[in-house]
């Protein structure tokens, strides 16, 4: 199909919710994601069937094409004609490296469904469930493709028996994610199962595939395809059973249109009041309601600048339409409105509520910005934060080797951390260091090579990347009374470890600190309310321990003394007696160190198995399972992340390069006991703070009660 005909078309359907599906693929790494990507493409006449799989179409930025790795997320909408009728499909990539998982998460928010792509020969592996749990974290409906069947038949020789009791476990390990992860009005519904459809088997390298209909339909056994491997006519599936339509077609079937998905996505990912007008717009889906878009992605295109791509919930979009963003408080113009066609945007009038549309002008955009046309704005509720797996955990400090190049590095920085939300670009007020934070040392690796390209190649420093602590308390402190520094009013609070319940929460963060008040209700409590939530928040983001952010802190606010005269207490008054109150508690409350903590999983022939498990219990591991998988052994455990730096280059040249890991955040740990001294001694020193953790005396002038 010509491509401008296929734009006149899809613009047609994009008005027709019941033939639009929405949809991201996502994997385990190097299990096929891009290649199946690009077999869709070519199945919709949009790459030249002889290109697929080699070309990596959405694989379009030099690093990803160097590296083979996806980075960047990349869109495409697509045509596809099922039972005579046509849908437009709206796809979504997605990168497939771990210490991108936020990119995932971003992606998902955009789509109604998901094909999760499992190898055959690797099965389901540690990243097929974190990708699939993240996509029920945001109700997205995951379908199943059982990739590389190929290599079961030519190299593993496998039976026709062997074969399907392979398919029976993936399946039945799949369904078992959703079973752990699934919420319980929709695990019993969205289980796959091959008679439904919502399985579907094939070669992405060799671009057939097919779902049980598909067979029964053309009349194709399994042992005609083994058959085919055996005379080497193989390439003949590709005709008979092409993969586009396995895919496709098991996608119209299985994965709600935006309309039926939105009734139940809408109240999970926004917490306004669903009787409004916006409410119900958004959950019919309806293009004349007013325009509610969710930003799932910024990029930036070397011409237009800023390019915001997102979902329309509702309302439609055009060029000269003035939208307000919610977080950012501003009011923009659209320059203009796009949709994808792979790598490429295609300018277009409009985009209606259901599709996924990029646009200029919104340079203000975040990822996870909501977007509400103008008129509406005072009525919009944000949507949900997009909500991350991975942390960034693993920071660098970079400076440019000469300090003229510095206003263009930062130029990059900017840039760079408006592009990629789980990069954090922060500037450390002792030093004057510009520290760079990231999910692991590949992220921050290729974050490097992007800000030296964005800089035009400039040369940056970065020493050896440093590790994000988090300070906490194990027990309830002492009541801590502080002063204002004009002394007319002062605040009594108390720490102790978050709890379970929590009632009267004023405040919490992303660090999971709360503050609670238990103070006597006045008007003057209310005035000054803001100024308390902001001294909390001040206290959260360094600890007395070493600067590091609190984290599981519950801060309840017992007392406060307040001057009659407003003027008395303005917020540089309370915020700092309300900061040294909590400081001076924290410090009673037998305060601790915790450290991030990787759950690491290796793939090694057999013989390496023990220098593996010898490398990560050295650096302070744990080893929860080692389990064989053909000729591979999986190992799977915890490590500290500070212990993990160096890590590749070690394991490599223990295997002889044989070892594959892969390391994802998973949570805090107390840092043990007899390194903790130590630690916060070598952070104070990096900081340039004084030796010394500062005494309880030093937050509130010896004035305290217990
Ligand atoms: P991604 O990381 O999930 O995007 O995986 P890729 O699409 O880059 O594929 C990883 C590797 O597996 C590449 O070398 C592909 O050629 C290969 N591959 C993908 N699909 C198949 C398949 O169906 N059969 C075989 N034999 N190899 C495949």
């Amino acid at each position: 199909m010509p491509k401008f005909r296929q734009t006149t078309e899809i613009l047609k359907l994009m008005g027709r919710k019941e033939s639009i599906r929405n949809i991201g693929v996502i994997a385990h790494i190097d299990h096929g994601k891009t290649t199946m990507t690009d077999s869709l493409l070519a199945g919709a006449g949009m790459l030249p069937t002889e290109i697929a799989g080699k070309a990596r179409f959405l694989d379009y930025l030099e690093e990803e094409q160097k590296r083979g790795i996806t980075i960047k997320t990349a869109n495409i909408s697509l045509l596809h004609e099922k039972n005579g009728n046509a849908y437009l499909i709206n796809l979504v990539d997605t990168p497939g490296h771990v210490d991108f998982t936020g990119k995932v998460t971003r992606a998902l928010r955009a789509v109604d469904g998901a094909v999760v792509v499992v190898d055959a020969v690797e099965e389901v592996m540690v990243q097929t469930e974190t990708v699939t749990r993240q996509a029920l974290d945001e109700r997205v409906k995951p379908v199943l493709f059982i990739n590389k069947v190929d290599r079961l038949i030519k190299e593993l020789k496998l039976s026709p028996e062997e074969i399907q009791a392979r398919f029976l476990r993936i399946i039945r390990d799949f369904n078992n994610i959703i079973e752990i992860y699934g919420e319980e009005e929709f695990k019993k519904k969205w289980k796959v199962d091959p008679a439904n459809e919502s399985v579907a088997f094939g070669s992405a390298l060799h671009k057939w595939g097919f779902t049980l209909k598909i067979a029964q339909e053309k009349g194709i056994k399994f042992t005609d395809v083994i058959d085919a491997y055996k005379e080497d006519s193989y390439q003949n599936l590709s005709k008979t059973i092409p993969i586009h339509n396995a895919i496709l077609d098991m996608v119209i079937k299985n994965v709600p249109n935006p309309a039926a998905a939105q009734k139940y996505r809408i109240p999970k990912i926004w917490k306004g009041n669903l009787d409004s007008e916006i409410g119900v717009a958004m959950l019919n889906c309806d293009d004349e309601g007013p325009t509610t878009i969710c930003v799932t992605m910024t990029q930036t295109d070397p011409k237009e600048g800023l390019v915001s791509t997102g979902r329309l919930f509702s309302g439609s979009i055009k060029t000269d339409d003035r939208v307000y963003l919610v977080n950012a408080e501003k009011e923009q113009r659209i320059r203009q409105v796009s949709i994808y066609m792979g790598a490429l945007r295609e300018v277009v009038d409009k985009v209606s509520a259901g599709n996924i549309a990029a646009l200029l002008g919104v340079e203000e955009a975040k990822v996870g910005e909501t977007i509400i046309e103008v008129s509406h704005k005072s009525f919009m509720v944000p949507f949900e934060r997009i909500t991350y797996i991975s942390e960034p955990v693993v920071t660098v400090a970079i400076e440019p080797k000469s300090h003229e190049d510095l206003p263009r590095l930062l130029e990059a920085i900017n840039r760079l951390s408006i592009e990629d939300s789980n990069l954090m670009a922060t500037i450390n007020r002792e030093t004057g260091e510009y520290l760079l934070s990231g999910i692991g040392e590949l992220h921050l690796e290729i974050a490097l090579k992007f800000l030296r390209e964005y800089s035009d190649g400039i040369e940056i420093t970065a020493p050896k990347p440093t590790i994000a602590y988090r300070e906490s308390v194990t027990k309830q402190g002492k009541t801590v009374t502080a002063k204002s520094p004009n002394k007319h009013n002062s605040v009594s609070v108390k720490v102790e470890p978050l709890g379970q319940k929590a009632e009267n929460v004023w405040a919490s963060d992303e660090n999971k600190n709360i503050l609670i008040n238990l103070a006597k209700d006045s008007e003057k409590l209310h005035d000054v309310k803001e100024s308390i939530v902001a001294g909390f928040k001040w206290a959260c983001k360094a600890g007395p321990l070493c600067k590091e952010p609190l984290k599981d802190v519950k801060v309840k606010l017992l007392d406060t003394q307040l001057h009659e005269n407003p003027s008395y207490r303005s917020p540089a008054q309370i915020m700092p007696a309300v900061r040294k109150a909590i400081l001076g508690s924290f410090l009673t409350a037998k305060p601790t160190l915790l450290e991030p903590v990787y759950k690491i999983v290796v793939s090694v022939p057999y013989k390496w198995m023990g220098e593996c498990i010898s490398i990560i219990t050295r650096r302070r591991g744990k080893i929860l399972a080692s389990e064989h998988k053909g000729a591979l052994t999986i190992i799977t455990g915890y490590i500290p992340v500070a212990e993990s730096l160096g890590l590749s280059e070690e394991m490599r040249s223990a295997t002889s390069g044989h070892a594959f890991w892969q390391s994802f955040f998973d949570r805090w740990e107390k840092v043990p006991e007899n390194m903790t001294v130590e630690v916060i001694r070598q952070i104070r020193e990096r900081k340039g703070l004084p030796p010394e953790v500062p005494k309880l005396d030093e937050f509130i002038n010896a004035e305290h009660s217990t």
